[in-house]
């Protein structure tokens, strides 16, 4: 008989607490870290050093929670989009993209997204729920690539700050040594600035962090972006102005190029009196155009200028190479349809 709730996603201290309640010894934690994090067994009845009573016990009332995908979709650059089934009927993508001696998985934390950001597919979908843990880092344990990860992002469907208890659990689990033991700098969780959530973050996480910046000007922001009315940029900025970025932690800020309405270098002189003596660097994205959003790509030679201006006026900037266009991977794509 299946349980009802998942052991996977689950943290030490919350294994610790299930023991206690069940009786089991407080060791037994443990070993349940190790069948589910270190050797990734995808049934109650693989924990061989479990006793009989307590796998019984276990299948009672748990699943493991492993879900494989139902659909792989592979680009022509390597780039593979993978689609899993999750609460009632609804499903999510994640993304593997390899790039010389680099191997990343894009995660979603939710079936759609509350920001409603005016170029996302993802955000015209609405919102249909949160992902557990388990089903964030099933993702991750469910696909042929596993082994090969060397980095995780939160860049997939829905907004990470909005279903922060999730993403804490999950990323606890990939770096703690009870769990996968990754560096906390393999990972980088993006928000579009939802503040109550990052400053928590800030707080309680040591991963990376990628703010969507888009563009530097409030009212053209919030033309796109919503979320820019309640949480206006100047106060995410400020926040992040408090924080020491002279660790290890990365602070980086996506800007995505729309042609005409962000690409100038008006925009891009704007956009470094903004970040001045801020620890960072900028993360260029080409727009990928979709039927459903009204915004066109940037001309490339106004995305070389823009990315120069910067560079030449001490901001590092990059430009994110473009991967999995034609097999809608790309940034702001993924809709989760089967
Ligand atoms: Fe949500 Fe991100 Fe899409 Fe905005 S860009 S609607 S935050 S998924």
């Amino acid at each position: 008989m299946n349980g009802t709730f998942n052991l996977l996603g689950m943290t030490l201290a919350q294994l610790q607490e299930l023991c206690v309640n069940e009786g089991f010894p407080r060791f037994t934690a443990k070993q349940l870290c190790d069948w589910l994090y270190k050797k990734r067994v995808d049934s109650i009845d693989a924990m061989t050093n479990l006793s009989k009573v307590q796998r019984a016990r276990l299948n009672e009332i748990a699943t493991i929670g492993r879900e494989h995908p139902v659909r792989c979709q592979v680009s022509k650059d390597g780039t593979k989009k993978y689609l899993f089934p999750v609460l009632d009927g609804h499903f999510i993508e994640a993304v593997f993209i390899p790039d010389d001696g680099r191997a990343t998985l894009c995660v979603s934390c939710q079936v759609g997204c509350k920001m409603g950001c005016r170029f996302c597919v993802t955000g015209k979908q609405g919102f249909h729920g949160n992902l557990s843990a388990g089903d964030i880092l099933n993702q991750l344990f469910s696909i042929p690539e596993f082994e090969q990860l060397t980095n995780v992002v939160f860049m997939g469907m829905g907004e990470p700050m909005d279903n922060l208890d999730a993403i804490l659990a999950a990323t606890q689990v990939l770096t703690a040594d009870w769990g996968l033991g990754w560096s906390p700098k393999r990972i980088t969780v993006s928000t579009v600035g939802v503040i109550p959530g990052l400053k928590r973050f800030l707080a309680e996480s040591p991963c990376h962090l990628a703010v969507s910046l888009h563009n530097p000007v409030p009212q053209e922001r919030m033309a796109m972006m919503p979320v820019q009315k309640a949480f206006p940029l100047n106060q995410v900025l400020a926040l992040l102005r408090e924080y020491d970025w002279s660790g290890q932690r990365r602070l980086s800020f996506e800007y995505t190029m729309f042609r005409g309405e962000n690409d100038d270098l008006a925009h891009a002189q704007k956009l470094v009196d903004m970040l001045k003596g801020l620890d960072c660097r900028v993360n260029l994205i080409r727009f990928h155009e979709s039927p459903e959003a009204p915004f066109k790509t940037s001309l490339p030679s106004v995305i070389a200028d823009f990315q120069n201006y910067l560079n030449r006026h001490g901001v590092i900037c990059t430009l994110r190479a473009s991967r999995g266009q034609d097999i809608d991977a790309a940034c702001g794509l993924l809709a989760g349809k089967e």
